[in-house]
């Protein structure tokens, strides 16, 4: 008898420590006969602090004529302990830490869990999209549908806030009576729910999250995943399901290679020609697109490849974009109506894309020879004081800078300009440095330009050409290496001092089909997200796999989609030879499967 008092004792105390309550008290009692449950309950009393609550309920209870004024109240208020001990769970020992992939900076569990309520509350009306969505991803992650309501917060429920105190992207989660997510703007507490949501876990059936405190801030401001889409088809649904990749992933911005030699994607009223008996999208797709990110804090950034990689300019509008006598894919910067061309091609593609702060012009991999023997190059050059077709390519990356300028944007290019020249190209431009051929980081930095890495390797996911998560775990934004022998980070690894203009890094999908996009990035792309969000997670790649198979079981449910652990082997829409890029002529297979 007095052992199972001691026990029924430890087990208060235990409860009580842990902000539990009388049910578990008298959860231990059941098993007592009824003269050592009245000992006991003497003991626990005798050291309650919840004692004088329960005395003076008994009292009333015990007493019809008191307590008939105050017996609904009195009813009112069981049933609400009663509902704060369901919400509140038992056992905290069966509670697991939260599986987040990126790592947050700072992450403090406690004891206790919380049950999901029944509302998302923004209590920002700005936040009402974001609720909105969460609402959808609940329900695909537990099978419940929450209601958005801007009322008074109930217990477990989901509370949404933006507090400009918070700066850039900075978001603190506190769950404990509710969840709340607080971030310095719409992004960051878009990002505080991705990990709000990845921390949800199911316990006996009801979802929830043990009691925590999150405060974050990414560690670079630029995370960036690029999707080929003009070489190889990918449908409204597959453009989503990235955006919700880089959602699930706090992967900020989703650049779409709308146009290269093999097609114009992009939709243009101006200009229909361009998507003349090609397969492209309609604006009202790309809107719903645009949209559909926004809700979501994604950053949806357009390119338009020139002046290289533009066959389809030069065919379908040869009178404006050909040089004379030959063109290749290259575009002729020696007409002014060039510019008026690429000027309504960018705002058509800014009107849509309308909350990117950048525009990508691309700009990479350009075949000057054509412009040697162009006369409207040749004249364009006499008349602006270009000596040379290198000056001209400067020229051009400055004037398409002005361009996108106008509409409000700042200008990404490819690597691809020397670090020699007279032509100054503004130091805002930015530039994201891939083969470590044309130019190399530590120059583009010395010059003064912004640079996101966005390193061949092990960046690039190109069919089978790739690297395995856990090489790009190794991998950090300060070091770009190369297995082309004419990169000069292909015997060495080029790497910079950390500094401000290292704004982060992209992954770039390149010719792949749409099949294969999810089943190659679902491992790789958050490897370097986590790098890029946290560099100094200190528990390396076995720690980081273990998490992502957690919120890899996420993210399954939240596409609604099975996705195959190995990428399929078809090449239906693999593009032809001509459109290989030289990655093809270099790079060792090494066709690691991005999951499982
Ligand atoms: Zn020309």
């Amino acid at each position: 008898m007095m052992q199972n008092m001691k026990q029924a004792f430890q087990m208060f105390v235990k409860t009580k420590n842990n902000a539990h309550n009388q049910n578990n008290t008298t959860g231990g009692l059941e098993s007592l006969g009824t003269k050592d449950k009245s000992q006991a309950i003497q003991l626990l009393k005798a050291r309650n602090p919840m004692h004088r609550i329960e005395k003076r309920m008994g009292r009333e209870f015990c007493n019809p004529p008191a307590i008939r004024p105050y017996r609904w109240l009195l009813l009112f208020a069981t049933i609400l302990m009663a509902t704060c001990a369901q919400a509140l769970g038992n056992n905290p020992s069966k509670i697991d830490a939260p599986q987040l992939v990126p790592l947050p900076r700072s992450l403090h569990q406690r004891s206790g869990r919380v049950v999901l309520g029944n509302r998302i509350i923004p209590e920002s009306p700005e936040l009402l999209p974001l609720g909105a969505v969460i609402a959808g991803e609940v329900e695909q992650l537990t099978g419940r549908r929450l209601a958005v309501e801007r009322r008074w917060a109930r217990t477990g429920d989901i509370v949404l806030r933006i507090d400009p105190s918070l700066k850039g992207e900075s978001y603190r989660i506190e769950v404990s009576r509710t969840a709340r997510v607080i971030g310095g703007n719409y992004a960051a507490v878009a990002e505080g729910t991705a990990s709000l949501l990845q921390a949800l876990t199911l316990d006996g059936g009801n979802p929830g999250w043990p009691r925590l405190k999150i405060d974050d801030a990414p560690g670079s401001g630029y995370r960036g995943l690029m999707v080929d889409a003009a070489r190889s088809w990918h449908s409204p649904a597959m453009l989503k399901q990235l955006v919700e990749l880089c959602r699930w992933y706090k992967v900020r911005h989703l650049q779409i290679h709308f146009t290269d030699d093999g097609a114009h994607t992009f939709p243009s009223a101006a200009y229909p020609q361009l998507n003349a008996n090609r397969r492209h999208y309609t604006t009202g797709e790309l809107r719903q697109l645009e949209s559909f990110a926004v809700e979501r804090g994604v950053v949806i950034l357009p390119e338009l490849d020139v002046p290289g990689h533009a066959s389809v300019l030069v065919q379908q509008m040869p009178e404006i974009f050909a040089n004379h006598p030959q063109s290749g894919n290259v575009i002729c910067p020696g007409r002014e109506e060039t510019y008026q061309a690429l000027n309504r091609l960018i705002g058509e593609m800014t009107d849509i894309f309308h909350t990117t702060p950048y525009f990508h012009v691309g700009a990479d991999e350009v075949n000057l020879e054509p412009w040697k023997s162009c006369t409207n190059c040749q004249a364009y050059m006499a008349a602006h004081q270009l000596e040379n077709v290198e000056e001209l390519y400067r020229h051009f990356i400055v004037r398409m800078d002005q361009l996108v300028r106008d509409y409000g944007k700042k200008t990404i290019v490819w690597e691809g300009f020397h670090k020699e020249g007279r032509t100054q190209i503004p130091r805002d431009v930015t530039v994201m440095v891939f083969e470590s051929s044309y130019n190399i980081a530590p120059d583009v930095l010395e010059l003064g330009y912004p640079v996101i890495n966005a390193s061949w390797q092990p960046l690039y996911v190109v069919n089978d050409r790739n690297w395995s998560p856990e090489q790009i775990y190794g991998w950090n934004k300060y070091r770009w290496e190369s297995c082309w022998p004419n990169s000069k980070a292909y015997q060495h690894p080029i790497t910079v001092a950390p500094t401000a203009l290292m704004l982060g890094a992209q992954m770039c999908t390149w010719e792949q089909s749409e099949q294969r996009e999810l089943p190659s990035l679902r491992a790789r792309l958050p490897a370097m997200s986590e790098r890029l969000w946290n560099p100094e997670t200190p528990h390396g790649y076995p720690d980081f796999a273990a998490r992502l198979k957690w919120t890899d079981a996420g993210l399954k449910k939240l596409l609604q989609e099975p996705l195959p652990s190995t990428p399929p082997r078809d090449s239906k829409n693999h593009p032809t030879a001509a459109d290989a890029p030289t990655l093809d002529e270099c790079c060792p297979k090494q066709s690691v499967p991005a999951a499982e």
